[in-house]
């Protein structure tokens, strides 16, 4: 190819990239792939409103499964248990920038929307709420809901801002969407007892529905998180839930002290160079209150550094 011409297919095909980066097109993107995937994308606050007034007005009952995006099977899970409850599912992805702090992964969180849009239709879900940060956080936002004490224990040692942000960002998506049903995985176990304490302390009227953590076949929680890992670090991962099975055993075989227990999962993390404890704690699944001996109603709680990535499992002990 001649030199002027080899330069402006270069510069064409530059301009075509900002072009495809843009808004607008991309909007226009989403809505092509949604028409062929039969499924609404909703981009605006007031329209996710009018779709659930609309749904409403004609008795559906509506289940809502709020993610950020990056989906996997847990998140289907949650959408298929949403599809037997309800009439209409609404889905959102929004990676939400209130629940991360200044040093963690928010800029390179992954975004995978048109692979997620697919899932999302493939599992039988009827719309998408995909708002931007300014819809959510306009210029001059200062309120948050914070649920005291619950938030600050376990990983709100580790991430103190982490679950005032998620309580504000679920209860702006509760009032939105105004959903019958919302669904949260057990992965975010803690998350969800403060989703539920929110929800009564507030009078939402909405129901929270809690579905069981979905794993690979090597046992690792499947997770958003998983794709940061390398291949030792991947190698490493299963050793959480190889962990907290440990644990169960030992319980089932008549151990009760949390100490014995807890020294037994240290010892099968140490197996896994690439890792690091942040916490492992044994507390009342319905409190979250720390215990010194285990008993049927205690849940296990852990998190653990894989390489730089924060994983995070839990497991009921019977
Ligand atoms: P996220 O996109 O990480 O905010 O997660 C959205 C929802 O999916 C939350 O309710 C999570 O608890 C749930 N979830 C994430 N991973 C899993 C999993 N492995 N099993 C079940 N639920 C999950």
């Amino acid at each position: 190819m001649p030199q002027k011409k080899k330069k402006r297919a270069i510069q064409k095909r530059k301009a075509n990239a900002v072009k495809r980066k843009s808004p607008a097109i991309q909007r226009k993107r989403r809505q092509t792939a949604a028409k062929k995937h039969e499924i609404a994308v909703i981009d605006t606050i007031a329209a996710m409103r009018r779709f659930a007034s609309t749904a409403r007005a004609k008795k559906k009952k509506i289940g809502f499964v709020p993610t950020m995006g990056a989906l996997h099977e847990g998140h289907i899970s949650l959408i298929r248990a949403a599809k037997k409850d309800c009439d209409v599912v609404i889905v959102s992805i929004f990676v939400n920038p209130t629940q991360f702090s200044p040093t963690e992964d928010l800029s390179k969180y992954p975004r995978t929307f048109d692979s997620d849009q697919k899932l999302i239709a493939g599992a039988g879900g009827h719309a998408i709420f995909y708002p931007t940060n300014m819809m959510m956080y306009p210029e001059g936002y200062a309120t948050y809901v914070t649920v005291e004490s619950l938030s600050s224990l376990l990983c709100g040692v580790t991430r103190p801002h982490h679950f005032r942000g998620v309580t504000t960002v679920v209860t702006k998506l509760f009032t939105i969407i105004t959903p019958d049903i919302a669904y949260f995985g057990e992965k975010d176990y803690q998350q969800a007892a403060i989703i539920r304490r929110m929800t009564a302390d507030l009078n939402l009227p909405v129901m929270i529905k809690t579905c069981p953590v979905i794993r690979a076949e090597n046992g690792l929680a499947l997770s958003s998180r998983n794709r940061y890992l390398s291949d030792k670090e991947k190698a490493d991962a299963p050793l959480l839930c190889r962990s907290l099975l440990a644990a169960r055993a030992a319980y089932a075989k008549g151990g009760r002290d949390v100490k014995a227990l807890t020294d037994i999962m240290e010892s099968v993390l140490r197996g896994g160079k690439t890792l690091r404890i942040d916490y492992i704690a044994f507390v009342d699944a319905a409190t979250l209150a720390k215990k010194t001996t285990a008993d049927n109603n205690t849940r296990i709680i852990m998190a653990v550094y894989c390489g730089s990535t924060r994983l995070i499992d839990n497991m009921a002990i019977r």
